[in-house]
């Protein structure tokens, strides 16, 4: 086959075992920046231009499309869909899970457990707020925030108030979220391949530090989701139609609780981790999906 993999930064750990693996498994693959591509669109036959050719010999892609460049990405998938090229992950899909509001809204509705969350455009009724999640200590997010940046633990209500103010100063969009104090600092992060989780690992966030992400001193090991954590992995995945895609849970004392769903998941700490093949098992969804 000829993959296409979309990725503006060829050295990446991820974008690389995904090279590898499909060389390994004897397919053709070409790393195409997206923001590079010119997207052609007429009646008779859509395409796209890269580099003085078109792209018109391509039987699948891997978007790995980051925050920053979404819009663009995903039309460049969306042109690809058109095409008749298969994806791992949808534009659509795509799109919608970088809305983390509008991904907690869907998710909820298909019944998966989550943190209790606000959002609110009011800011004068923080009491109320405060109330609603249960009271203090409580986790303000703002909604465009990765890799655990604009995360903040508010221990009392008049912190709570000011990062409120702050942000709302700032025109960000923040939820308010029950902080969920049984998770010690640690989260599970599932890693979903053709809707089934092939590997799973636990991160803890370094001494003192609420946040588990990696990119925050956080620590991965491997661990075996029971039955609960399972479901709720593979449940995200399919209501956000992903079937490739990292499912990040709090542990608590009512079970497992989703925290986001992430369409272009990195590779290297999970399989660092678990010491899984990840990439290959991405390669072999690909080629099942193409019979
Ligand atoms: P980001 O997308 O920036 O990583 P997250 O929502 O995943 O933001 O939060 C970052 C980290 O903060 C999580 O991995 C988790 O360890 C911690 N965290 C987030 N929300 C809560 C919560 N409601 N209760 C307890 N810890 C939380």
């Amino acid at each position: 086959m000829n993959i296409v993999i979309l990725s503006r930064n060829p050295e990446l750990y991820s974008t690389t075992r995904l090279v590898e693996e499909a060389e390994n498994r004897g397919h053709s693959v070409e790393i195409i920046d997206p923001l590079k591509c010119d997207i052609i669109i007429e009646k008779e036959k859509p395409t796209i231009y890269y580099k003085n050719r078109y792209l018109d010999y391509v039987d699948a892609i891997i978007p790995r499309i980051g925050a920053s460049i979404t819009f663009y990405g995903c039309a460049v998938v969306r042109q690809f869909e058109e095409m008749g090229v298969f994806t791992i992950a949808p534009s659509d899909a795509i799109t919608r899970s970088r809305d983390k509001l509008r991904s907690l809204q869907r998710l909820s509705k298909a019944g998966i457990g989550m943190p209790k969350t606000v959002f609110t455009n009011y800011s004068r009724d923080v009491e109320e707020v405060i109330e609603y999640v249960g009271g203090t200590p409580v986790i303000i997010k703002l909604l465009e925030g990765t890799q655990g940046l604009g995360v903040v633990l508010a221990e009392t209500k008049n912190a709570a108030e000011s990062v409120l103010e702050a942000f709302n100063g700032l025109q960000a969009r923040v939820i308010v979220q029950e902080f969920i104090k049984e998770a010690k600092g640690a989260d599970l992060r599932a890693l979903v391949v053709d809707g089934q989780v092939v590997g799973a690992m636990k991160r803890q966030g370094k001494e003192g530090e609420f946040r588990s992400n990696l990119h925050r001193g956080g620590s991965a090991n491997i661990i075996k989701l029971d039955q609960d954590e399972l479901k709720l992995a593979m449940n995200a995945a399919k209501v956000l139609k992903l079937p490739v895609c990292g499912v990040d849970m709090l542990q608590s004392s009512r079970g497992p609780l989703l925290l986001e769903v992430n369409s272009t998941p990195g590779l290297e700490g999970i399989e660092g981790a678990t010491g899984k093949n990840i990439a290959k098992a991405i390669i072999t969804f690909i080629e099942r999906s193409r019979k």
